[in-house]
């Protein structure tokens, strides 16, 4: 019995996610006396891989197969499987990031085992085993029971945070036995994620709506981001229009983030687009409108043209950073 948790590198580094991971799938190992054994997918160095021993993994299991270089979720997930059985896990744990959403779900079919999408706790309880996560695009709160042998849990970023518990970690290489329909898709391009912040992981994040116009008028989102060590997204429209690329748009079917400060800079509000930040500790609002609904979900709010309002928020934060 294990607890299986599945943590993706990014150009063979882990990042903060992936270790949140571990941390999350050790409380619930220690919880019910058990061990966590991380899978990672990749090429990745030892040294890389005995890192997630540090938040609690004392078993890593790697899997390096020219096939599996681009992501293809069918075949990732026979992967899981796989893994799962070899260690006779009771609980599998992923992020809720894109990976997640489309992992997860095949692999609930498949173990048929009962899944709790978006999580935001460790179990509130073992027996029966019920978690806690958010819903009506985060305004309430379902506590979700399962009552299946094997359990799947994908985590919402920044719900549970880093905490070192560390073990010596075993790394161990492994083959899996693929069939041809693992490799029923054939991945033609990828887009990724550009800039130092990796959006999901980030604790400030400044964001951009249709009110910015234009991709022109991106500059500032920029600059402001860059002094204080942010990460930029968007809009659905915006991510639409071409402006700016869809790996930024976050919202119910963008990313779902979690940062502790949220810029929402001409961003109407709308229930979409709330459902993907509304996790975020403090959010920080400028609309020209006054009705605007981000005002309601808005720790704090500036009715002003964003156009004004965004190069003196950046004097601001110089002059703070000049005086600190
Ligand atoms: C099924 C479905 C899924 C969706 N998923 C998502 C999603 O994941 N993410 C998402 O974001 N949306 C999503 N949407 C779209 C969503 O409903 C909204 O249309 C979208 O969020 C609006 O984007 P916006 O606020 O940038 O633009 P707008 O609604 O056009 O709002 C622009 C805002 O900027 C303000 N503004 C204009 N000029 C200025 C200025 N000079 N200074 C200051 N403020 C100004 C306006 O007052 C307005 O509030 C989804 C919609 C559907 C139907």
């Amino acid at each position: 019995m294990s607890i299986l948790v599945y943590i993706e590198n990014r150009e063979g580094k882990f990042h903060k996610g992936a270790f949140e991971l571990v941390s999350y799938a050790a409380r619930i190992a220690k919880d019910t006396n058990t061990t966590v054994v991380a899978l990672s997918i990749g090429e990745i160095t030892k040294e890389e891989m005995s890192r997630a021993g540090t938040y609690g993994a004392s078993k890593v299991i790697t899997v390096n197969v020219p096939r599996l270089t681009a992501l293809d979720n069918a075949a990732y997930t026979s992967v899981i499987e796989q893994a799962v059985s070899l260690e006779a896990a009771t609980v599998v744990v992923l992020a809720s990031g894109f990976t997640g959403k489309a992992i997860a779900p095949r692999l609930s079919a498949r173990l048929k085992a009962g899944l709790v999408p978006a999580a935001v706790t460790v179990p509130v309880s073992y027996n029966p085993f019920v978690i806690r996560k958010k819903t009506f695009n985060g305004k309430a709160l379902a506590e979700i029971q399962v009552n299946t042998a094997i359990k799947i849990i994908t985590l919402n970023p920044n719900s549970f945070g880093l905490h070192e518990m560390p073990v010596s970690s075993e790394i161990v290489e492994f083959q899996p036995a693929f069939s041809e329909r693992d490799f029923g898709t054939k991945v033609l391009s990828t887009d990724k994620q550009v800039g130092k912040v990796l959006l999901t992981e980030a604790d400030i994040v400044v964001s951009g709506g249709r009110g910015m116009k234009g991709p022109e008028n991106w500059g500032p989102i920029e600059e402001l981001a860059g002094l204080l060590g942010a990460a930029t997204s968007c809009s659905r429209p915006v991510a639409d229009e071409g402006w700016r690329s869809h790996t930024e748009h976050v919202g119910q079917t963008g990313k779902v983030i979690a940062p502790i400060l949220y810029f929402a800079l001409g961003i109407s509000g709308a229930i979409q687009h709330v459902a993907g930040v509304s996790s975020s500790k403090v959010i920080v609002a400028v609309n020209k409108d006054p009705e605007a609904p981000i005002f309601s979900v808005a720790d704090y709010g500036i009715v002003g043209d964003v156009q004004k309002v965004l190069p003196e928020l950046i004097d601001a934060v110089k002059a703070f950073k000049a005086n600190a």
